[in-house]
């Protein structure tokens, strides 16, 4: 890692996370994972690595967009496939899977398995183990725990070095481990049957296989925060295979069981579940045998009262019957068992005297009475032996009074270490009971379903051992994921090792390295057996292991502790009780004491358990708990590296183990804590961006003008992907890139960088190299666009004023046009107009000239009837009102001649409809005002209208129609133009 600066980017719509792998002195530098996860998804600053130089959004978007189709991610079934590969891609991709209900996913050799915590139907039926097992490449299907059994099953079948495989299966508490172990031997017990000549042997063995699963679980598994059905123990079985691959027997080897449950639970957490299956299923015999009354209540057994699926008695009963566990067995099993939990319910109280040992409580006396029972031990040296300690002082015994505290102390450490052996000896039983003689199998699968790594407020003993086995198994996954990189490297033809990787030995070296580690110090410190002071351990440690890089201390802790930076995270373990644990001392009075139970069972049990009682004098070599640990951790590993690891990361998608439900925050850290992260790191060291030619060209090949469609069309081969064709395009565009960098830095056909390698089919990227291309790329677009912009602008510009200089002529045109026109139609008109009116006037006059001419003649006529009249008004055509008494009828007179010499007048008008009236007043040119004249209509016949003209005072009008042919005549006929007021009719009044 010492040259390896990286930076991942990753980021998306709602979590930005940035991983700092930034390892300058070889280590990683990590916060603790709790802060990392806030820091992650609170996040964050982002630099591209390289440029130092933040991308824009858009810009991320894009190279996403390039390097995946989001759309697509949960068709990927492989985590290495998506592009960059980056914690971010890696989740999203997880998430949209699982909301696509696809549980299992691959990452490289891992495979990752998403707890759905709901029974997925089909999932797990025989029809599937059947099919996978029957295809000939199960490898095509889609991810599943099956493929990883299948491909270990023909590995064995294959007889490829080595041929024993190794299953491992890791994740958090709750994740899934257990039940993928069972799917793992359910699978191998179904597809190992499959030879009809030995079906009934490996029928029964498989069912014994199958059957132990329900007592280790009984017995080693307990309802915890996390999960309701918690493995407290690791375990690797061994399913042993014959020389045609069938299932002929199996071990089991356990690690670590979490002894201290049976005495001590965290709230809200239950004890082991053969307590309460004990409690709830037992009949009433086995309650007279156990001594258990159906309402006792037990101080070691908090949540009774909540029932799982996993309290069933009857299960276990019928597990131990199929392994061969006789009832006398069972009986002296559940006797055993029935003693601890009247164990549990004995209280001591203080020395009535001084010097005197303690008391016991209230009803305790019955519970110590039935416990010594149960056990089959003298009551008396039961009680002595739980409240009275025995020092040895030469050859001298002394006795001494233990306090209230120890008492318990004394209690709990004798439940515990009954509870521990029985489960040892349940283990030998069922591996006894399974195990085929070893000339039998000649190849074995093993399954090891191993605790995650763990990380709580308080951490002691027991978590160190659990994140040491992890950092260990870490250390041999990374070892093996690293071959299959390198592998992948291989068939692409490149020459690259991940040499600069470093690996987690730092830490392991901390662990448990010589001469000076925190196992070393610790061990020492329970050979001293001296009293342990946690502060003076602290500052030991602080003496011994401050050169480390990997473990450190809080200034500002008061706390004696240390911390430790594992590969998943930094854990601060506190140091208080550490060395008791790691000496777990059984008081050699208890161990007597069982030697001497009359329970055969119990007494065989502590037959050879005068070793620790010794060590705990301090005569013989104390055997800790760390050293055990570190035994067995080192043949597990050593098994391990003899065999083909299979991968299989379990992944609980939330806390509360709710269906379906995918919280990014709990995967990233499961993800990080399960090492997937870690090998993204590793990939990243590498190069985590693989871009087929093709695609590579597509992007960046304007980066030096390189048309791929040409060459593709002159190529015309389908070969056209391949490194011969298209390799020395990609490094024209890639030179380009890094001469920009490094003005003299050319990459020569063969020449291995170390930012980039063409492979056989991909052209394989670091995250720096892609941003410089990203960067490039951005830079040949901006100038292509401002080059685009241009002409397009100019080119708007001349059609613009194009537009405009025809709109005007077209506006001219259209103007001109529209004024000739209305002119032309002006000039039409007004020649119409005139000519009509002229013909009208000449028709008119010769009319009128006519008519008069025809009416002096009738006047002629008629003169003799008329009374005679003024020559003067006969001559001027107008009447004299005054001088006429008479109404006169005035004839043949225009009414404008009448009115005219009428001074003032009332004039009565008939005529119908208002513009008739308003015609005609037009026509007398009346003035319409000061009421001067009331004007009437009333209607005669139609076509006749006949005015009475009153002039005030004495004249009325008449109007008739006139005997003239033509007087009435106008030259245009309109339905309301007044007529026939040719005749009037003045009368006096
Ligand atoms: P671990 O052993 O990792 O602590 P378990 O294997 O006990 O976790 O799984 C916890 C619970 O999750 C199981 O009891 C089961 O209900 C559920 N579970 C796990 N894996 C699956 C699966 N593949 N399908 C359905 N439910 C599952
Ligand atoms: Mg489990």
């Amino acid at each position: 890692m010492a040259n390896v600066k990286q930076k991942l980017l990753f980021r998306n719509k709602d979590v930005s996370t940035v991983i700092n792998t930034n390892g300058s002195d070889g280590s990683l530098e990590k916060p603790g994972r709790l802060n990392r996860q806030k820091e992650k998804v609170n996040g964050l600053t982002e630099k591209a690595q390289g440029f130092g130089k933040p991308l824009n959004d858009s810009l991320e978007v894009d190279i996403r967009d390039f390097l995946i189709d989001e759309a697509e991610l949960h068709t990927y079934d492989d985590l290495t496939k998506v592009n960059p590969v980056t914690p971010s891609t890696v989740l999203k991709c997880l998430q949209a899977r699982y909301s696509a209900k696809v549980f299992y996913t691959h990452a490289g050799c891992t495979l990752i398995a998403l707890n759905p915590f709901q029974p997925i139907p089909h999932l797990y039926s025989l029809d599937v183990m059947r099919e996978y097992h029957s295809a000939p490449q199960p490898q095509e299907f889609k991810p599943h725990i099956f493929i990883v059994a299948e491909e270990a099953y023909r590995n064995v079948q294959g007889q490829v070095e080595p041929m024993n495989q190794s299953l491992v299966v890791s994740g958090e508490s709750g994740a899934g481990k257990t039940w993928t172990s069972r799917c793992l031997m359910k699978y191998y017990a179904t597809v190992a049957t499959s030879s009809q000549k030995s079906q009934n042997t490996v029928e029964k063995i498989e069912k014994r296989v199958l059957d132990s699963n329900p007592i280790m679980e009984a017995f080693g598994n307990a309802c915890t925060l996390r999960n309701s059905n918690s493995s407290r123990f690791g375990k690797y079985i061994q399913l042993q295979l014959n020389g045609s691959q069938l299932l002929v027997g199996a071990s089991v080897h356990t690690y670590l069981l979490e002894k201290t449950r049976v005495a001590i639970q965290a709230p809200n957490e239950r004890n082991f579940h053969i307590f309460y299956q004990m409690v709830k299923g037992a009949t009433d015999k086995q309650r007279l045998d156990w001594m258990l009354p159906l309402e006792q209540d037990f101080a070691w057994l908090p949540l009774a009262e909540r029932t799982l699926e996993e309290d069933c008695l009857q299960e276990t009963m019928d597990a131990m019957i199929n392994l061969g566990i006789d009832e006398a067995k069972r009986a002296q099993i559940f006797r055993i068992l029935a003693g601890l939990l009247q164990l549990g319910n004995v209280d001591f109280s203080l020395a009535s005297e001084e010097a005197q040992p303690c008391d016991l409580e209230g009803h305790s006396e019955g519970f110590l009475q039935k416990t010594a029972a149960l056990l089959q031990v003298p009551l008396d040296e039961l009680r002595s032996c739980l409240t009275v300690r025995n020092l040895r002082a030469g050859k001298q015994n002394i006795l001494k009074p233990c306090s209230r505290s120890e008492c318990t102390v004394r209690r709990d450490c004798l439940a515990k270490a009954i509870y521990a052996r029985l489960f040892d000896w349940l283990v030998i039983l069922i591996n006894n009971s399974m195990c085929a003689d070893t000339s039998m199998w000649c190849n074995f699968i093993g399954l090891l379903d191993v605790y995650g790594f763990e990380c709580f407020l308080l951490n002691n003993l027991e978590q160190l051992c659990i994140n040491y086995a992890n950092e260990k198994l870490q250390q041999h996954f990374v070892a093996h994921y690293l071959k299959a990189q390198q592998e992948e490297y291989v068939t692409e033809g490149l020459q690259w090792s991940f040499i600069r990787y470093q690996d987690n030995q730092g830490c392991l070296d901390l662990i448990e390295g010589s001469p000076s580690s925190i196992f070393s110090l610790l061990n020492e410190e329970c050979r001293l057996n001296r009293a342990s002071d946690a502060k003076q351990f602290g500052v030991r440690l602080q003496k011994e292991l401050s050169d480390n890089a990997n473990i450190s201390w809080d200034k500002f802790s008061k706390e004696p502790h240390f911390t430790v930076a594992h590969y998943a995270g930094r854990v601060s373990y506190q140091i208080q009780g550490m060395m008791g644990k790691n000496k777990d001392p059984v008081p050699p009075e208890l161990t007597c004491l069982l030697q001497k139970s009359q329970d055969s069972l119990l007494h065989s049990l502590f037959a050879d358990g005068d070793l620790e009682s010794e060590g705990s004098r301090g005569h013989s070599k104390v055997i800790t708990v760390v050293s055990k640990f570190k035994n067995s951790l080192e043949s597990l590993m050593k098994i391990l590296h003899s065999t083909t690891p299979h991968y299989t990361r379990c992944i609980k998608p939330n806390p509360d183990c709710r269906p379906l439900t995918f919280k990014r925050e709990e995967v990233i850290a499961q993800l990080e804590a399960c090492g997937i992260v870690e090998t993204i790191n590793i990939s990243a060291a590498g190069f985590p961006i693989r871009i087929p030619y093709c695609s590579f060209l597509q992007r960046y090949g304007l980066i030096t003008n390189y048309r791929l469609a040409a060459q593709m069309n002159r190529e015309n081969s389908p070969e056209i992907n391949d490194q011969a064709v298209l390799g020395p395009a990609v490094k024209d565009v890639v030179n380009v890139v890094l001469e920009r960098l490094v003005p003299n830095s050319t990459l020569s056909p063969d020449d291995n960088n170390d930012m980039v390698h063409c492979g056989r089919t991909k052209v394989f990227l670091t995250q720096s190299l892609l941003e410089m291309l990203e960067d490039r790329r951005n830079r040949v677009r901006s100038q292509k666009a401002f080059c685009i912009q241009c002409c397009w602008r100019r080119y708007q510009q001349h059609q613009r004023s194009l537009r405009t200089r025809a709109a005007t002529r077209i506006q001219a045109g259209l103007r001109s046009w529209r004024v000739r026109s209305e002119i032309k139609k002006w000039h039409k008109a007004a020649t119409v107009i005139q000519t009509k009116w002229r013909r009208w006037r000449a028709w008119m006059d010769a009319l009128a000239e006519a008519e008069l001419d025809d009416a002096e003649d009738f006047m002629e006529e008629e003169s003799c009837v008329l009374p005679k009249m003024d020559p003067l008004l006969r001559e001027r055509g107008s009447v004299q009102l005054d001088s006429i008494q008479e109404p006169v009828m005035v004839r043949s007179w225009p009414i404008g001649l009448a009115i005219a010499s009428a001074p003032t007048i009332t004039v009565s008008l008939t005529a119908t409809g208002f513009q008739r009236i308003m015609t005609m007043m037009a026509c007398l040119k009346i003035p319409f005002r000061h009421d001067e004249y009331k004007v009437e209509t009333n209607q005669f016949e139609q076509g006749v209208a006949s005015i009475r003209a009153q002039p005030r005072g004495s004249i009325k009008m008449h109007l008739q129609r006139s005997p003239l042919l033509y007087a009435d005549r106008h030259p245009v006929h309109k339905a309301d133009v007044v007529t026939g007021f040719n005749q009037i009719l003045l009368e006096k009044t």
